[in-house]
């Protein structure tokens, strides 16, 4: 066991190497936040092993690869040049090659795109695949274009991407404002600089060219999948329990829809600009007619369904008392109020469907509230898993059936939960997962570096 000295002793350590973080890049707090929450939950395994702290590991970890940023020129409709910035962070690759989607949003930037990419070494070393971690994306604003825009963008974006990516290189894959269209206007492009059909470079494709059954459903399903694992550990489950997911587009649909059928109600969900609140249960098949089709506003969900309350303003979604709260739309959409008053109307479990929903403060109110809560490198790691399944089967040229995918999710949804849960236990953080999957993703990679010397 470790001792109080060298607990102090790797705080101290741990803190420096946090606050280098802050003064190399003064400007990023999205970025500090992410390394924040990592280093904080690795005291215990610096205490407890000298010998990442002699190898660096802390050090390299959170220094990126490498990070490249070019210029996307394309004409919109009106023949008018548009500039639009795009990102792409190779983090860090000593598991697997680099795996991560891209955001395409107005507010992405370096900041943004390196917590993205430093979340994604953890979540998918715990999926227990040979994958590295990167992210990527633009500032590029999908809302409102043409399909055509869509297209001369995503094209001009691979123009420059493909220098950088390969199947055995770096994979990228869908993020917000970015899904199986965008996709496939950029796995086109790539493959005619390329001259090959490389199917295996680019995930979330179509299923008629290389995708793979259950990957849209995989990060909602997957989600579901965890907190039951947790409301089970409790002797709960999702059967009769009221739920609100925040966001409305492909990550909440599908948690929406396996926690319906699994016998919750789900009340809420929203999108950037309001929410909506059907307390006969959200009509699913309204949502995504809405969103996967006519790529309209959730407002438009009370025209189908008049007893149906929207709301302007996305954040009021929180104020809905719920048992189980699914937020699955963007990163601190739940910060210290909005988690004290879902603790406050009896809140009993919070799985994070987007990266980083919740802010430290709030983290800190579910954990002291006794909630059960389920980590975003936990608990929506079941999209990066489904990834990875689909690199397989391109690399074997076959296709899985949608219950053989799904039963390989659903068995490394349980494996992350119960690896999870075991690290937090052995380093004496028990119940705590924040903890847990923080130090179980991160030994793996820490093993492989350790190994591979410092390169
Ligand atoms: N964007 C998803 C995530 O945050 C999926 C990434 C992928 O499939 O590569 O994990």
């Amino acid at each position: 066991a470790t001792n109080e000295l060298e607990l102090a002793e790797a705080k101290e350590y741990v803190r420096s190497v946090y606050e280098s973080v802050v003064r190399k890049d003064h400007h990023e707090p999205e970025f500090h936040q992410a390394v924040k929450e990592i280093l904080d939950s690795l005291v215990p395994v610096f205490a407890k092993h000298p010998k990442y702290k002699k190898a660096g590991i802390l050090e390299t970890i959170v220094e990126p690869e490498r990070i490249v940023s070019f210029r996307v020129p394309w004409v919109d409709d009106k023949g008018n040049v548009q500039v639009n910035r795009g990102y792409r962070v190779q983090f860090n690759s000593a598991i697997g090659p680099y795996k991560g989607g891209l955001r395409f949003h107005p507010s992405v930037n370096a900041s943004i795109i390196k917590f993205l990419g430093f979340e994604q070494i953890f979540k998918n070393s715990l999926t227990g695949q040979p994958i590295g971690g990167g992210k990527g994306g633009s500032d590029f604003d999908p809302k409102g274009k043409s399909d055509l825009e869509i297209m001369r963008f995503t094209q001009s974006f691979m123009t420059e991407l493909y220098k950088y990516i390969g199947p055995d290189v770096d994979v990228p894959a869908g993020d917000i404002g970015v899904g199986a269209r965008e996709i496939g206007y950029m796995f086109g492009q790539y493959k005619r600089i390329r001259s090959g059909h490389e199917a295996g470079v680019l995930t979330g494709k179509g299923i008629v060219y290389g995708g793979s059954l259950t990957r849209k459903e995989a990060t909602g399903y997957g989600c579901v999948y965890f907190v039951q694992e947790m409301l089970h550990g409790k002797g709960m489950s999702f059967k009769g329990r009221t739920v609100v997911v925040s966001g409305s587009g492909n990550v909440s649909i599908y948690a929406i829809e396996k926690a319906a059928v699994l016998g919750a109600k789900v009340v809420a969900c929203s999108d950037s600009n309001g929410y909506i609140y059907d307390p006969e249960g959200i009509n699913l098949d309204t949502v995504k007619r809405l969103k996967e089709v006519e790529r309209a506003r959730i407002s438009d969900y009370v025209k189908a369904h008049p007893h149906a309350v929207y709301t302007p303003g996305c954040e009021g979604i929180w104020t809905i008392p719920c048992d189980i709260a699914l937020p699955c739309a963007t990163q601190n959409e739940i910060d210290e109020e909005a988690a004290k008053l879902l603790v406050r109307n009896g809140v009993k479990a919070v799985g994070e469907g987007a990266n980083m929903p919740s802010t430290l403060e709030a983290i800190e109110v579910f954990l002291q509230g006794g909630v059960l809560f389920g980590p975003a490198k936990a608990a929506n790691a079941g999209g990066v898993a489904v990834s990875a399944l689909e690199m397989s089967q391109n690399s074997m040229r076959l296709s899985w059936t949608f219950e053989e995918v799904d039963a390989k999710l659903h068995n490394i949804m349980k494996n992350i939960y119960a690896n999870s849960v075991e690290a937090a236990d052995e380093y004496g953080y028990s119940g705590n997962l924040v903890v847990g999957a923080n130090i179980a993703g991160f030994l793996r990679v820490a093993e492989a570096m350790l190994a591979q010397g410092v390169v």
